[in-house]
């Protein structure tokens, strides 16, 4: 049957369960906090928050404000933390709904504070300390000092202390070991002087993944849940993939050698090709970068093809001249399984000279997501849903 769907993402939240259940493994007793930005990374926060929910995590990671709200909005109960910042303007609408947020410097700590007064309401915090990544947080040597502020503030409660890694390759690398001290010292430094210590979390997937002792109380992977490690940090993590991603073949032509394919005419046919169009582009996710050099492949009828000349917004050409049976509306699997061959996230970023992080989350509104929540862990019975 063919699909009624021009593109379309499968997400397996089964898998996203069971990847869950082995981030918990590896924590040990610290707790998991799902870190669930940019919708999911790109899988539906809403969708991948109620799994959390029944699975009972104790809090979830945002990207920003407008995150929060649509769990909040969509009956997501869960202790919420914008991880990144926010702007003064969001402060109402955070309160209201019993947001927790990061903070970066004392001026921040008395804004926000001011705020919660205002609205004579409490305002969780967690104190963000920049241990090496360079980017939001208090620089170690100040930490105290804004841990103290935070303290004196009566409307904010100090919820937590974090920091983040910069590495991708976790206990791999010198550089998370001198972030991890430097956090557990400003730590130490903070629970003298104050006689005591909110939660303390860090460690990203690769940190967990990699072997890092979790000697915080939580821990905040994020890609890791849907399958995807960064870089050989962890080969025998055994994550799954959550997500698949496929479209269909809408047209078939048959062209003569010299025959050039795409804007600018990037490639051109040196003998006599089969090209199939999918009703796929870089508006759906599909990397433009993939048409380059002619390295993003896709599979038809478990047949690795070619992606051939520039992907444009909403369309893109494959070389199908060695499918001989491929035929109008055969599925064609992007990011998944068919037959013995198996295309993930991380070789279309490979491709595309990019980081899987980012083909996740970039896949467009008009992708229809389809989620699928087996109970059974025979993951085969759903993956090759195309020849249904
Ligand atoms: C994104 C993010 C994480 C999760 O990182 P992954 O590499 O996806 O595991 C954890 N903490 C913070 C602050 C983040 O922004």
């Amino acid at each position: 049957m063919q699909s009624a769907h021009r593109a379309w993402a499968e997400i397996d939240l089964a898998a996203f369960r069971r990847n869950l259940k082995r981030a918990r493994q590896r924590a040990g007793s610290a707790e998991v906090w799902p870190v669930l930005k940019a919708n999911a990374y790109g899988h539906g926060a809403v969708a991948i928050a109620r799994v959390c929910s029944e699975e009972k995590v104790e809090r979830i990671g945002v990207g920003d404000s407008g995150e929060a709200l649509q769990l909040r909005h969509s009956g997501v109960k869960l202790p919420l933390l914008v991880l990144g910042t926010i702007i003064d303007a969001e402060v109402k609408d955070l309160l209201a709904h019993d947001v927790e947020v990061g903070v970066h410097s004392e001026s921040r700590v008395r804004k926000l504070g001011a705020i919660a007064r205002e609205h004579g309401t409490q305002l969780a915090v967690h104190l963000k300390v920049d241990t090496g990544l360079g980017r939001l947080g208090v620089r170690p040597e100040v930490a105290l000092r804004v841990a103290q502020a935070i303290e004196d503030e009566p409307h904010l409660k100090f919820r937590g202390l974090m920091t983040h890694f910069s590495s991708s390759q976790g206990a791999h690398s010198t550089i998370t070991e001198g972030q991890q001290a430097l956090f557990l010292a400003a730590a130490d430094e903070i629970r003298e002087a104050l006689g005591g210590l909110p939660t303390l979390h860090c460690a990203n997937s690769a940190a967990l993944f990699s072997g890092l002792n979790p000697i915080t109380d939580a821990v905040r992977p994020g890609i890791s849940l849907f399958g995807i490690l960064p870089a050989d940090v962890c080969p025998d993590a055994l994550l799954e993939p959550v997500l698949s991603l496929y479209t269909q073949l809408v047209f078939i032509k048959d062209v003569p050698a010299g025959t050039q394919v795409g804007y600018d005419g990037r490639w051109t046919s040196h003998q006599a090709t089969r090209l199939a169009t999918l009703p796929m582009g870089y508006n759906d996710g599909l990397p433009f970068r993939v048409g380059k050099g002619g390295r993003g492949q896709v599979l038809v009828r478990g047949q690795r093809c070619p992606i051939v000349g520039a992907v444009s917004m909403d369309y893109c050409t494959i070389d199908v001249t060695h499918v001989q049976d491929a035929t109008i509306g055969d599925c064609v699997t992007i990011i998944g399984k068919d037959g013995l061959e198996v295309l993930t996230a991380t070789h279309v970023a490979n491709a595309a000279g990019t980081i899987p992080y980012e083909i996740t989350c970039r896949l467009g509104s008009r992708v229809k997501r389809i989620y699928r929540d087996l109970q059974t862990n025979d993951y085969s019975s759903h993956s090759m849903h195309s020849k249904t």
